[in-house]
């Protein structure tokens, strides 16, 4: 019977341990120092907004690790002994693994900026940034967010549920406009302002002041505003977290180096998730995934390789979605903030709804689809990208692809009449 340790019981983790688990018998650890039960990350902002109580987000009750005998450790790992196939953890204790996973999914980003580490600076990735905030928030009137993304926004509408004022710093000259094209950036853009939020977009922050007790006081800006707040949500993307790995003989680069069977260069030692990087991107997907599914999949297929049926991770097409205060987005295959050489678009908008279609100029096959504020069924539209469906297809059968059609008034005849009427933007 195996040894078979897993650091991290995020999805990526959990995901492991379970799929081995259904395969064998052998001994399964997860180590985290975040939380003794996996919980879901994306459903934390619910917990503050006060939607759900944390333990809401905790799917497997006690019993479920004990009757899988999967066994849990609370406690960090300090160092990973290659040679001798153990773990040194942060209070001196040693670990052996026959099987090592590394699944220790991503860090904010911070980019040395003076008055970073003052009380009431924080990122919103782990439970305790989330503990943090909750402490901090009866003293915070006035909060800062840095970092126009997926995690800032949800910070901004966090604060805002609490009756908080927020000014929204982003570098970029729309909302994340290095991933919406330019037309949805401005819808979400206008969105998050009619929330009240403060959006500075062309902004960056320069320096975080600190009062006499070392608290923030106020924040300054490279336009050289000062702005004053009690807090500082840094939400300028998220890297992996592997700093405790290098050294170790486990190839590194942004994140730790795998092959398409999620090994990195020594046997037996593999990595998933957030913190995984393919060594050869698949396709026009970026090296590093940091997204709940992909590591939901790359859990599962790399159990399939360790109980010795190797599979290689074959994510498919891409897929993602978040919201927005009150709008939703959902994307399908590729659409790049600035329209490629070999494609055209087909957009259509209504008030905060959206609706963007790219296909290949030569051969009309489908690329990409997303939708702002209309629910899309994944099925659907990931057939179409599998099988090549034309820009003719999909106009034609868009209504079947419609989650909710019955509910919302369709905006299928409009965009099918702005494909016969105006194509190409
Ligand atoms: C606020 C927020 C909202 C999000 N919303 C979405 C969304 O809507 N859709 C989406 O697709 N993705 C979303 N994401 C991203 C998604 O949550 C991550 O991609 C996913 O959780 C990564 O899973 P993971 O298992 O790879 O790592 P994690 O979930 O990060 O788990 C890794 C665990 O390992 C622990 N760990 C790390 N190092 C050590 C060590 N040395 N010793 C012991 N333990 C260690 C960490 O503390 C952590 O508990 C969101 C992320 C955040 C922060």
């Amino acid at each position: 019977m195996r040894q078979i340790v897993i650091i991290g019981n995020g999805i990526s983790g959990v995901t492991a341990a379970r799929h081995l688990r259904k395969m064998g018998d052998d001994k399964i650890l997860l180590i985290s120092d975040e939380s003794d039960a996996f919980f879901s990350r994306t459903a934390l902002m619910y917990v503050y907004m006060g939607h759900m109580k944390f333990e809401h987000t905790q799917p497997y009750e006690e019993g479920f690790w004990r009757k899988n005998k999967i066994e849990r450790l609370f406690g960090r790992v300090s160092k990973i002994d290659t040679s001798n196939k153990t773990l040194l953890l942060k209070d001196n204790t040693t670990l052996d693994f026959d099987v090592l996973i590394i699944a220790t999914g991503s860090v904010p980003n911070r980019f040395g900026w003076p008055g970073e580490n003052l009380k009431g600076v924080c990122g919103l990735y782990h439970k305790q940034d989330l503990e943090a905030l909750e402490a901090a928030t009866p003293r915070i009137e006035d909060a800062v967010v840095v970092g126009g993304g997926l995690i800032g926004v949800e910070l901004a509408e966090m604060l805002v549920s609490r009756g908080k004022k927020v000014t929204f710093l982003v570098r970029e000259d729309a909302f994340w406009n290095r991933v919406l094209p330019h037309k949805e950036a401005c819808i979400i853009g206008g969105h998050i302002e009619a929330h009240g939020v403060d959006l500075r977009l062309s902004t960056e922050l320069k320096e975080i002041l600190s009062d006499e007790n070392g608290c923030v006081r106020a924040i300054t800006t490279h336009n050289g505003e000062e702005i004053p707040c009690q807090w500082v949500g840094l939400t300028a993307g998220v890297s992996p977290n592997i700093d405790f790995i290098k050294g170790s003989g486990i190839e590194t680069d942004r994140g730790v180096l795998v092959d398409r069977f999620l090994a990195t260069n020594l046997t037996d030692i593999y990595a998933i998730g957030d913190c995984a990087q393919q060594r050869i991107p698949i396709e026009n997907r970026p090296s590093v995934e940091a997204v709940w599914y992909t590591g939901r999949m790359m859990g599962e297929t790399v159990a399939q390789t360790i109980m010795g049926y190797p599979k290689e991770y074959t994510p498919g097409q891409w897929f993602n979605s978040a919201k927005f205060f009150d709008i939703e987005y959902q994307t399908y295959g590729w659409i790049h903030a600035q329209k490629q050489k070999n494609e055209e678009h087909l957009y259509w908008s209504e008030g905060n709804k959206a609706m963007r279609i790219a296909f290949d100029k030569n051969s009309q096959k489908l690329l990409g689809l997303h939708a702002l504020g209309i629910r899309m069924r994944h099925e659907y539209i990931d057939q179409w990208l599998n099988k090549g469906e034309t820009i003719d297809y999909v106009v034609k059968y868009l209504q079947e692809a419609l989650f909710d059609p019955e509910l919302y008034r369709s905006p299928v005849g409009q965009i099918q009449q702005t494909f016969n009427t105006q194509i190409v933007v």
